[in-house]
């Protein structure tokens, strides 16, 4: 039996998975030359002891973290926690990192806030790499994808970035490890031709869709069948737009991924698409397409995205359609059996009173045809073009409306949380900027 010689520790994280079983299923397809143990810990407390253990152990160990923007402080002062606990493992044993759409968007911040190395962009081909480097000792800093500070423990140090992440086609890598039980809604499509103003998914991905084939997609069914899972589902910025080049759909190609799911699924199986954690573009919704989706899938309800029934505060966030489009999308889904959840977004830069009064009386006409509103609330969220925009807040009109709504179980979502999650963001942004003004000027970002 060869030695163990690293502990890969992934802070495990409820509703934040998918992203760690794409890399998990990464590293089965390329795994590193040397033994390691996986550790999913699912508290601080467990990953700390799991760090503790191994640079007792004199084992080298790669802590994996990956978060989105709302919930970076509290991984930050989880990260403090463990390196207060555990200070510094024999001869730099212990590696921190962190992925995703924040620390693509900030990784100085990020390495200031106490990771030693985060991975910029798509992560598969970076984590292979850096576990394969931190694994065998060799030297993490510089790879590809991934970024650091030039004075490793000093938290003024500069930003050094390696080259540009390396990207495979989606069919390279399946969509969860199939060789341990982690399962997640199979991403289908990644990257997006929109360029929705809020939207961290074009930057993070690049601003073209790029397809899993439906051969790699009912590999992945095969295995959830295997499980005896029965649910599929699916992650894709725009349900139909699987197999299109641009902003049309291709329903033929739609229909032949579903088709195969169900076949591969089998009989007591179900297929779920448009619906959570995806959604449809209203001016994809017509009949032909509800009525192909209705031959194959077990969902009646659908999500659209109308965000603003404002067509000045759409045309300025770049959504590419108009608040009439929506409404048409919620009768055709009405007329042909499904169930339409809207979101809508309030606070959009561009919203005054009046624009967000119209999306007031866009939510009462789609909920009188029957459909239920997913309210949010504007998050400049870094990475986007609004990153730099005042955080969403709601006006007392509009919270008088969601909480009639609200009684008559028109609408649901995150939309107070929301309002004081953006104002914390912006909250953190003006204080690094302050941070920033007051650094020395040989302290730039750049690599
Ligand atoms: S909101 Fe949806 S359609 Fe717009 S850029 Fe993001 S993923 Fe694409």
């Amino acid at each position: 039996m060869p030695e163990q010689v690293l502990d890969l520790v992934v802070r495990y994280r409820k509703g934040q998975t998918y992203g760690v079983h794409a890399l998990l299923a990464a590293l089965e397809v390329e795994p590193p030359s040397v033994p390691y143990e996986l550790h999913l810990a699912r508290s601080v407390e467990e990953l700390t002891d799991v760090v503790r253990a191994g640079v007792a152990a004199g084992r080298r160990v790669l802590t994996v973290w990956s978060f989105y923007s709302p919930d970076f402080p509290p991984a930050a002062a989880e990260l403090a926690q463990v390196c207060a606990a555990v200070p510094e493992g024999p001869d730099g044993g212990v590696v921190h990192v962190a992925g995703g759409v924040h620390a693509t968007a900030e990784p100085l911040v990020t390495l200031r806030s106490g990771w030693d190395v985060v991975a910029v962009g798509e992560g598969e081909r970076t984590f292979v790499t850096l576990v394969e480097a931190v694994a065998t000792g060799a030297e993490h800093r510089g790879l590809a994808g991934t970024a650091h500070l030039d004075r490793a423990d000093d938290p003024a140090g500069r930003l050094v970035k390696g080259p540009a992440a390396q990207r495979r086609p989606l069919d390279h890598y399946p969509a969860f490890p199939h060789t341990r039980n982690l399962t997640s809604p199979i991403e289908i499509t990644r990257g997006c031709v929109y360029a929705c103003k809020f939207c961290q998914t074009p930057f993070m991905f690049s601003a073209r869709f790029r397809h899993r084939s439906v051969g790699s997609v009912r590999e992945s069914v095969r295995v959830m069948r295997g499980r005896a899972l029965r649910d599929v589902r699916f992650v894709t910025p725009t349900s139909l737009s699987y197999g299109s080049d641009g902003e049309e759909p291709d329903l033929g190609a739609v229909e032949e991924l579903l088709a195969a799911c169900r076949e591969e699924i089998g009989p007591g199986g179900r297929v779920f698409f448009g619906s959570f954690p995806s959604e449809l573009r209203p001016e994809h919704v017509s009949v032909e397409a509800l009525r192909m989706l209705k031959k194959h899938v077990h969902n009646r309800d659908v999500i659209v995205g109308a965000q603003s029934g404002s067509d000045d505060v759409l045309a300025l966030s770049g959504r590419g359609h108009g608040a009439a489009v929506v409404e048409d999308a919620v009768r055709l889904c009405v007329q042909e059996g499904f169930r339409p959840n809207v979101d809508v977004i309030f606070g959009m830069p561009g919203e005054g009173g009046p624009q967000a009064l119209e999306t007031v009386a866009l939510m009462d006409r789609l909920t009188a045809l029957g459909a239920r509103i997913h309210a949010h609330t504007f998050m400049p969220l870094p990475g986007t073009p609004w990153r730099n925009e005042p955080p969403g807040r709601l006006d007392a009109p509009t919270r008088r409306a969601l909480a009639t709504l609200t009684t008559r179980g028109g609408v649901y979502g995150s939309w107070e949380k929301q309002e004081g999650i953006a104002a914390e963001m912006a909250g953190a942004r003006s204080a690094d900027a302050g941070h920033r003004q007051g650094r020395p000027r040989r302290l730039r970002e750049g690599g």
